[in-house]
Order: structure tokens, then sequence, then C-alpha cells
């Protein structure tokens, strides 16, 4: 932090990393960011977590991409062989013409259902919608998505069938006005601080926070009730409370008959989760499990948080039933600290969602499959109609690739190389495309595999509007040109779709969002003026003076009658349990200083230098009868392949679990994971595969 006199230039815009969406104001410097201070935005009032702060100079690493580069004919056979400083072994440098005409021309030759798209939670809602238009208007189907399969969609799937809505219904600093929460399947002290920030507070005022996890996150040491139950229990364990809730008749009868539906069949069903049934299946005591039933009914004002804990099972969509439905059987949504949020992960996976970056829906979340919407986005577009079918998820292109039925392939930002699960199937996958097209700013992990790569900026280069986790619609402002002939990732797009012949002619993102008003009803209100005025408008705003509703649904919800509804949950056992063979339950995670697939922030020097080295974490009792000190190397082992890591000792992971942060790309953690996938959100099951884990064989 300094003075005036240390920088040249301030711009205020917002922090890359995470679906918080803090406010940031970027000091410039001789054409560099020289450091980064919180401001006064609706979610972080002036806060900002390690990553805001520290993590801002891989914008000017010089692996930085600075021009488009073409995979040269004498290239090696395509794999994860690309050293990102030394790439000219595998690329050449090209003019944006030259390298505009190859990527569209592989698309175009290809053509129809042999492509598909893999948009970015890190860019723009404008670029998000530009890259959902480009694949439906120029290929004329739905095989379009992004990393929200990875996170939250079965989250998403549960809030729309249940409550008519992906988006959290109260925002989290709410919490102000609550007097209990649930924390769940979350661990914000490391993956949204500056929310945590807001939940420590709440707890310092006698707020009672129950926090649940399989891991003893760090925010136990805040909580009321810590309840570290087994691991992929959780349908049991939120049943039973319920039940209690149902016993003891505590719910809100008023706001049940109010305002849901399918009550009865919800207290029927959880008449066979009686506390004393379920505590030997999620390791949690019956009498804690009512007292947590007891605490949580006889709240004024509840809200409940969860993060990919819940969502990241294939029953990720019955854990969030559970949860909408505890919050609708006590009443606790629409009102002051009262609601249900899920925490969002990428700084813009709201944005994107709601950019309808998704295979499913148009933007707003408006079905392909309903004709009316279709004719509404091809009137506006000046196109003909395109498929009525949803489209494929992330995992199922990269199964269609294998098929044979995908050969073409544009992907904006994301790094499925990385992602995906059983990351060895993703990356035959992108090897077996007979055109990739890569838009980043790194040669990532995937875009070793591209044929054309597209150098694109970074967030402090470019202009665009993203949305955080509390719906709020915030403006970014670039601080410092993209480097070299890198470009913004809109203007990419535009000229991309140019020569796939869609005739666009935007003139910048302001234009882009003037369209997404035409058709996204949650943009009612909200303008580019009043975005590069008040920086931040809470969709939904209901006039133009509205900064917006932090609490939505006070008095109904957007579905049938204006009922919310009780989808009832079973108990369904993950999908790779442990055996004699694979003893233990892996589960993967973030770390506080890495973002994801570790692209930026192993690249940022403050960051890299605090967490440096691939690590996994044990209880100690498992390192001791391993053999293994903490600092030594361990092998993991799972049905899919198998990875060396150094290990590190952590009393609050269970002895029966390990712990895997998915950042690194020499112990990617991925190689491990298991692809079975939620049959509703389509999420695939990273927080538990069975492993064996042994003392790893010096070299
Ligand atoms: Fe950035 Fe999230 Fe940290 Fe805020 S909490 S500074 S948005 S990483």
């Amino acid at each position: 932090k300094g003075d005036s006199a240390d920088f040249d230039e301030e711009v205020n815009s917002i922090c890359p990393f995470c679906g918080v969406g803090c406010q940031v104001s970027l000091k410039v410097k001789d054409g560099k960011i020289k450091y980064v201070e919180g401001i006064n935005g609706p979610a972080n009032e002036g806060r900002l977590c390690v990553k805001g702060r520290f993590g801002f100079d891989y914008i000017h690493h010089p692996h930085r991409l600075t021009k488009p580069l073409i995979r040269r004919d004498d290239a090696p056979a395509k794999g994860l062989n690309v050293d990102p400083g030394n790439w000219q072994t595998h690329f050449r440098e090209a003019s944006w013409d030259e390298a505009l005409d190859f990527a569209a021309k592989g698309l175009k030759d290809i053509g129809g259902t042999g492509v598909a798209g893999f948009g970015s939670a890190k860019c723009t809602n404008e670029e998000a919608y530009l890259f959902q238009k480009l694949i439906r208007q120029g290929f004329g189907h739905n095989n379009v998505d992004h990393c929200t399969r990875l996170c939250h969609a079965s989250s998403v799937a549960a809030l729309m069938e249940n409550v008519g809505s992906g988006a959290v219904t109260a925002t989290f600093n709410e919490i102000e006005n609550a007097d209990v929460a649930i924390a769940i399947g979350c661990n914000p002290i490391e993956n949204h601080p500056v929310a945590a920030t807001y939940f420590k507070q709440f707890a310092k005022r006698g707020g009672k926070l129950i926090v649940m996890d399989p891991r003893g996150v760090g925010l136990r040491r805040f909580a009321s009730h810590m309840l570290q139950f087994r691991p992929g229990t959780d349908v049991s364990m939120l049943n039973a409370i319920m039940h209690v809730i149902v016993e003891e008749e505590l719910y809100d009868q008023q706001y049940i008959e109010a305002y849901t539906e399918n009550w009865e069949a919800e207290k029927e069903h959880l008449a066979d989760f009686s506390p004393e049934a379920m505590a030997p299946v999620c390791g949690i005591d019956a009498e804690v499990l009512r007292d947590v039933a007891r605490t949580f009914a006889g709240a004024k004002a509840a809200m409940i948080f969860w993060g990919m804990g819940v969502s990241q099972h294939i029953h990720g969509t019955d854990n969030a039933r559970c949860l909408i439905s505890l919050a609708l059987m006590t009443g606790q949504v629409g009102r002051p600290g009262a609601g249900l949020h899920p925490l969002r992960g990428q700084n813009n996976v709201q944005g994107a969602s709601d950019a309808g970056l998704i295979p499913m829906f148009l933007p707003d979340y408006q079905s392909v499959m309903n004709d009316e919407v279709r004719a509404a986005f091809t009137e506006v577009w000046g196109s003909g109609d395109f498929s009525n079918q949803k489209g494929l998820t992330v995992t199922e292109i990269m199964d269609a690739v294998h098929a044979g039925k995908i050969r073409g392939m544009y992907i904006l930002g994301e790094n499925p190389a990385m992602s995906d699960p059983d990351v060895e199937h993703a990356r035959d996958a992108l090897a077996k495309l007979d055109h990739l097209v890569v838009q980043d700013i790194f040669i990532t992990e995937t875009a070793n595999y591209a044929d054309v790569i597209l150098p694109a900026s970074a967030f402090a280069e470019k202009t665009g509007t993203v949305t955080n986790t509390n719906r709020q619609v915030q403006m970014g402002r670039p601080a410092v040109p993209p480097p070299g002939e890198a470009r913004e990732d809109w203007w990419i797009e535009v000229e991309l779709a140019k020569r796939l012949g869609l005739g666009w002619d935007y003139t910048g993102p302001a234009d882009v969002f003037a369209e997404m008003k035409q058709n996204m009803r949650s943009l009612n209100n909200i303008t580019w003026e009043r975005l590069e005025n008040e920086n931040a408008v809470t969709y939904p705003s209901l006039s133009p003076e509205d900064p917006g509703q932090p609490i939505v649904f006070a008095d109904g919800f957007p579905r049938p009658d204006g009922r919310a509804r009780f989808t009832p949950a079973s108990i369904i056992a993950p999908d790779d349990v442990p055996d004699a063979d694979f003893p233990m339950i892996l589960t993967t995670g973030r770390q506080l200083e890495h973002w994801h697939t570790g692209s930026m922030t192993r690249r940022a020097s403050v960051l890299d230098a605090v967490e440096p080295e691939a690590n996994c974490s044990l209880h100690p009792s498992t390192l001791r009868k391993l053999g293994v000190a903490p600092g030594e190397h361990v092998r993991l082992t799972t049905k899919r392949g198998s990875i060396e890591i150094m290990a590190r000792e952590d009393r609050a992971v269970a002895p029966d679990m390990v712990f895997l942060p998915f950042a690194y790309v020499e112990a990617a953690a991925n190689i491990l994971t298991n692809p079975a996938v939620d049959p509703y959100g389509k999420i695939p099951e990273f927080k538990f595969s069975a492993v064996r884990v042994e003392a790893a064989v010096e070299q």
C-alpha cells in the first residue's frame, strides 16, 4: 500500500478470482499494475483477501501470449508436452488475419454438431453471451457449456425445479440480519474469504453458525455446532434434521400453506429418517441432529449457505433439494436475514450462466426447447432457427469426441485438460480433435492440444460486466492494455463470427449488453450507463433508481401458482465406494492461495511463493500408519490412475480421507477423480472417490 505518489493512475474494477466479486482499485505505474486496494463495493466494503490483494502480477508474467499461434506442421504429436516458455517447437507466430481465418475455416469445414464450445466463467457477461450465440447461431445447436457443469449445476437444477430461479434468494451480506446460519459443504475461509469475514462477524456477535462438512473446515472455530459427517451422507443427515422438525411440529404451517406445494409428500417421506436411524449412517449423534433441528427451526431469521461439498456428488441435486426443503418448511426465505445461498465459485459463473452459456438454456434460463423463446432470440439475432434439443454438457462433449461425433472445438478460457474428471480421458479427447481453437492468456494445459491459439486479455485489460454470487452486476474496467497483439475476448469472438459468416457488427461490449437486455428480463432497469456510474446494480432492479433487491421471493416464487415445491430426496450411495483395494476416500477442492487449475495463481509471485508445491492433506494417525512424515511423499491411486504428492498433516481431515487440491499440473488431482455424474445437474462426483494411499517409493 502506498500514497498517490506511488502510481500514475488508479482504475476501479472487480477482482477476477472468486464469486464474491470484490471491487478493487488497480494502481498503475509505468504501464504496470503496482498494487491493488479494496474499495467500497456492495459485496466487500473495502475488504480483500490474499488473492485479490497480491494475486494480480500474473498479468505481467513472461508466459503471457502476445501473438496468435498456429501449430507447426512439424510439431510433435499432440500431448501435454509444450513448455510455455519455449513453445516454438510446437507453434509458429501468425498474424491475426491468418490465425482467425485458419480458426474459422477449421470449424466451418467440420460444421454442425461436429463442433462444440466451452465458454468461460472468467470472461465478462458480454463475452459469455457472444460465445453461446456464436455456437447456436453459427452451428445450429446447443453443444455449449462451461465450468458451471463442474461446480453448481446440481444446485441450479434443484433451485430451478423447486424455487423457479437458479440464483441466490439473498445476498451473503444478509447474514448480518440472521440469528442462525448453516454453512454446509463449503469452506469460505479459503474459497470465499471476504464472505467468510461476514460469517465470522456474525458468530462474534452471537449468531449461531452451524457448520456441516466431512472435513473440519476453518469455520469450525466460529461454529456453535460442528457436524463432521461421513462423506456422501448429506441426505441422511439433512432428512434426519427435517424429520425432527416434522416430529416436533417446529415447521411454519402458515408459510407452508401460503407459499409451497407437495408438503404432505415431503412429510410422509421424512417419517423414515429418524435421527436414531440416521446417526449410524451419517456419523452424527442423534441428539446433535435434534439440537440442530431445534436451533434452526427456532431461528427468527436463518440462512443456508452451501458450496461444492453439496453439489459435486452424483446425489448433488438431492442434497440441494434437502436444503431447499429445510428453508421452505421453516419459512426461511424472502425476509431480511433469511434465504438460500449457493456460494458461487468463479468470478462470473453466475453471469455466464445467466447469459446462456449452458446447453439447456438460453439467457435468463429460458429453455432451448421452447419454440417461442428461440424465436425471440433469432428475431433479435436476425437469423434462422436452431436446434430445439438440449445440447451436450462438458463431460458428454468429451465422450462425443471419443465417439468421433465431435471433431472440432472452440475453447475460451477453460482448461478441461486440468479441470475435467478422469482427466486423461479429457486429454485423450483433446488430442483426438481434428481442429481445436483455444483462446486464452497463457498456453494452458488445454492449449497444449490446440491447432490455433488466440491471445486474449486478462480482467485488468478489458471492459465488461460480471455478476457475482450476490446477483450484483458489476462493471469491470481496463487498467492496462493487453500485452503485444493480445486482444479483448469480445473482439476475438466478433472477428471469428464474421469469418463464420454471421455478420456481427458490434463496436464494443456496450452494444452487446444492449442486445442482451432485449431478451433478459433480469436486466430490466439495469443499463450500461447506470453500471458505468454506479459500478454495481443487483438484479432484479425494480426501477431505474433502484440499486436492486438483495432479497427475493418475499411474496411467492416464479413457479406455477407462485408456490415453491418440496421434492423429497432419498439416500443414494456414492458411485465409487471404498473396498479392500481402495479403502480410503479422496475428496478434492481448492486452497486459499490457488485458483482452480492454477494457470493464473501459480504465475502470481506472492501466491506461488506462499504455496509453491503440490500437496495433499492426511490425518496424523494415517500418516503414522503409513510410516510417512509430514513433507514426505505419498502415492494416491484410484481406479483411474495414480499420482505422487507431498503429504501434509491435518487433523481436520478424517482418518479415512485424503484432501487433494486440484491446482497442480505436476500431480493433477483429476487424474484420480470419478467422471460419474448427477443425473439432473450432470455434475461429476469430484468429492468422493475410493482411493489407496501408500508411502511413495523413493526415487
Ligand atoms: Fe477476490 Fe474472492 Fe478474495 Fe474477494 S474474496 S478478493 S473476490 S478472491
